[in-house]
């Protein structure tokens, strides 16, 4: 008997770089101590408020199967922040619940491609992308935003990249480049769907973390709510990463076929963590506006830190709970970078090219510690790339 390929097939090769991560944990243990810079998770638990909600709909009985789709008021409650955030009309007939953005995305491709078919997505990225397209039966088609660029994708090669494909996935904020798309991106990434004819899977899991201009959906734009399928999650909004709840905001042909798919895989989100969703987006305000500040002001505490540094250059960071820092000046990879940083400074950060290689020669930075901590990782980061770039310059 064979086991099935298909899972094997998820693994594809790809992303490095969580050596230093497994290295990082194994240091930890044996007591050193270790400013842990690389994953995207606030450093507190979930806040309390959200937990009481939680607490008291379990307590109450909200412990039977639900809703697969989703509750109906959780659903009219997102689609309602979704109209707001997308500046586009959506009802609940346009939501699914899934179990957080991982498996929104899930959902989305399962929905939109067949076996064979090409989904075109932009280095660097999430990590999961190529295994998510790969799991559904898809082929990612890679493309570059080059760091010169700011980590925006060039308009041409995209539309190249797009000729033949079904899908095109873009992320904005963005993890792991901290980038926003412009005006002329978004323009060009719709007028590339439009006309290849191609749906748009817009991953917008940090659509409330926009530093220096409002955050803006594809999905507003002319011709594309029904192309286009956003992908939502309270995870990094509400401080939810381990409650698992996210979704997606669709046509509703779509949305019909995911919740299908949903149906068969998952048979529905817990009711009382969707509860607690609700009222998080009910409620949860001024949560959600305290934990975005605190990537603000770290955001803007890097940008302090590694100023007029001569070794370091951080790419502009504009949204999400991320920088990326250029190290090409030392002459190392990321990943060597990042393994002398743990071994010296006892300093963990994801290497760029964890993300593709067009983050080759970068840092990804995730803004997870406090400010102090930061400052001085950062500072000690600026501090090794100015020695090795010193030590690369007099060996000439
Ligand atoms: N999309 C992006 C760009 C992410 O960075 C993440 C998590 O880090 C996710 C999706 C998945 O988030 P979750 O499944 O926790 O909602």
């Amino acid at each position: 008997m064979q086991p099935s390929s298909r899972i094997r097939a998820i693994l594809g090769g790809g992303a490095s770089g969580w050596e230093v991560v497994h290295r990082a944990r194994k240091m930890q243990r044996q007591g050193v101590r270790i400013i842990d810079l690389t994953v995207g998770q606030h450093e507190d638990p979930t806040p309390a408020p959200i937990l009481e909600a939680m607490h008291a709909s379990a307590m109450g009985g909200n412990t039977r199967y639900s809703d697969v789709a989703g509750s109906s008021e959780l659903r009219a409650a997102i689609a309602e922040r979704a109209a707001a955030r997308t500046g586009a009309p959506a009802g609940p007939e346009n939501v699914v619940v899934t179990a957080g953005g991982q498996a929104a995305l899930l959902h989305a491709f399962m929905a939109t491609l067949d076996a064979g078919d090409a989904a075109v997505m932009i280095d660097p990225y999430y990590v999961t992308y190529p295994g998510t397209i790969r799991a559904t039966g898809g082929v990612p088609r890679i493309t570059p935003a080059r760091a010169e660029a700011g980590f925006q994708p060039d308009l041409d090669a995209l539309e190249a990249a797009c000729a033949g494909a079904r899908v095109l996935l873009v992320n904005s904020p963005n993890n792991p480049a901290g980038a926003i798309y412009s005006d002329e991106t978004l323009d060009g990434v719709a007028e590339i769907c439009r006309r290849h004819d191609l749906w748009l899977i817009s991953d917008e899991v940090y659509d409330g973390m926009a530093w220096d201009q409002p955050h803006r959906s594809p999905r507003a734009l002319p011709g594309m709510a029904e192309r286009t399928v956003v992908i939502g999650s309270l995870s990094k909004s509400h401080g939810m990463t381990g409650s698992r709840i996210g979704w997606t905001l669709a046509p509703e042909e779509i949305s019909a076929l995911i919740a299908t798919y949903a149906l068969n895989a998952t048979y529905g989100i817990p009711g009382f963590i969707q509860d607690a969703g609700l009222w998080a987006l009910r409620e949860g305000e001024a949560i959600e506006a305290d934990l975005a500040g605190t990537f603000h002001r770290r955001r803007d505490i890097a940008m302090r830190a590694l100023a007029g540094r001569q070794a370091v250059r951080l790419s502009p960071p504009q949204g999400a709970m991320y920088v990326m820092v250029d190290v090409r000046a030392t002459g190392l990879s990321g990943r060597d970078f990042a393994e002398r940083l743990l071994e010296e400074a006892h300093i963990a950060v994801m290497p760029g090219e964890s993300f593709g290689a067009s983050a080759a020669g970068h840092l990804r930075i995730a803004l997870t510690v406090a400010d102090a901590d930061l400052a001085t990782a950062l500072t000690r980061i600026a501090d090794l790339a100015e020695t090795l770039a010193a030590e690369r310059a007099a060996a000439g």
